[in-house]
């Protein structure tokens, strides 16, 4: 049985290697580098696929949610309401730009940041929500453009972990995560859904206006060669990520199938166990399960992960810290208690193995494992 692995990405390279290669290959072969044919037609593809509007590829997920708020025009002190259980990177850059990140808790269920705690963190400096599609799911759409319409506040979607994931609007609408909003931003990190061999990343957008602004401030701030009509930052698609994400992305929607699975079998094996909550899906949303995350009641977190480690099952904390509790950002002046559901979550997750290549022995073997641990 081969090693398992949190995600396996050499066993996905290895299904699909003759056209990855012969694709990187055409790249070193135009020595196209930079801005090569392959990054628009990879912006094409993914526009399709996504059914919006505008696709601005960047350099990864981070610089993506920097321009897009530098697009907007928010200026220091501007609030932007962010969840308190996420990856860091809107907060930081929320905090680089001299913005001012509010927390709001998320549901103790589904991970998302809870839209009934939304309102109430509304000031007159607010000027946007950044909903995070954590784990892979979108979080309450409906309910956050709602009182972003109410209020006149922006929305960014932070779809780094959700790209492919689909939601139900009650009118029976369907979106594409990260075409909800004003802007939309995913990551092409390799352990992402979509990943490339590097770092990679891209905003969207129905809005021609913002996506020049987004286009023009990804390339230093220049509408013409060596004109410059604003700030800003040199943040590219590498040409051979994007020839290959041209590839893999003809592969998402059977990936998303192969993790649907992986997770379905999670499901069924710990749903009775009363020491596990399985993750709980969105009825609006699909789910694309960039993690498989349960939460462990009455057991010592570690000494699971040991037991796994035993038999060489990784697992992995997603995430140890809540964001209003790092040490970067104590200046904001939050403290333990103020997220309860947030801090418990980060004392009570753990993520399982969960990839597009997972073979049944080493599924059976991961559930055995755990199940074990409860005899
Ligand atoms: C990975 C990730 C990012 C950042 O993407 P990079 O490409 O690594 O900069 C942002 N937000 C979330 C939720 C992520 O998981």
């Amino acid at each position: 049985m081969k090693k398992i692995q949190m995600v396996d990405l050499k066993s996905q390279y290895e299904k699909i290697k003759d056209e990855i290669d012969a694709a990187m290959q055409e790249v070193i072969d135009q020595a196209a580098f930079i801005n090569g044919p392959h990054v628009r037609l990879f912006a094409d593809d993914l526009k399709a696929y996504l059914n919006c509007k505008y696709v601005i590829p960047c350099g990864n997920g981070t610089d993506g949610l920097q321009v897009a708020m530098m697009a907007l025009d928010f200026k220091p002190g501007d609030e932007v309401i962010v969840p308190a259980f996420t990856y860091i990177a809107a907060v930081e850059v929320i905090a680089l730009l001299g913005l001012k990140p509010v927390f709001v808790d998320v549901d103790a269920a589904t991970f998302q940041i809870d839209t009934s705690k939304i309102e109430s963190k509304i000031t007159d400096k607010t000027v946007a929500i950044v909903p995070v599609h954590l784990f892979g799911q979108c979080s309450e759409m409906e309910a956050i453009l709602k009182m972003a319409q109410n209020h006149g506040l922006k929305v960014i979607e932070d779809a780094a972990q959700s790209i492919g994931s689909v939601y139900r609007f009650s009118d029976g609408t369907l979106a594409q995560s990260g075409t909800m909003g004003d802007i939309g931003v995913t990551s092409f990190f390799p352990s992402k859904n979509l990943g490339c061999f590097g770092d990679g990343g891209a905003m969207f957008t129905n809005d021609h206006d913002l996506a020049e602004k987004m286009r023009m401030i990804s390339t230093h701030g220049q509408k013409k060669k060596y004109h410059h009509h604003s700030i800003g930052v040199n943040s590219r698609l590498d040409t051979v990520q994007a020839a290959l994400l041209r590839v893999k992305l003809r592969y998402l929607n059977q990936y998303q199938n192969a993790r649907n699975k992986v997770a379905e079998a999670y499901d069924k094996a710990f749903e009775a166990n009363s020491h596990i909550s399985i993750p709980k899906r969105i009825l609006q949303s699909t789910h694309v399960f960039h993690q498989y995350t349960i939460k462990l009641k009455d057991v010592n977190r570690e000494e699971f992960s040991k037991h796994l480690a035993s038999f060489g099952i990784p697992t992995m904390i997603y995430y140890p810290v809540p964001t209003h509790l790092q040490l970067a950002y104590q200046n904001y002046g939050y403290r333990e208690g103020d997220f309860p559901i947030s801090e418990k979550l980060c004392k009570e997750v753990i993520s399982l193995p969960m990839h597009t290549e997972m073979e049944s022995e080493q599924l059976d073997l991961i559930i055995d494992s755990i199940n074990s641990y409860f005899i």
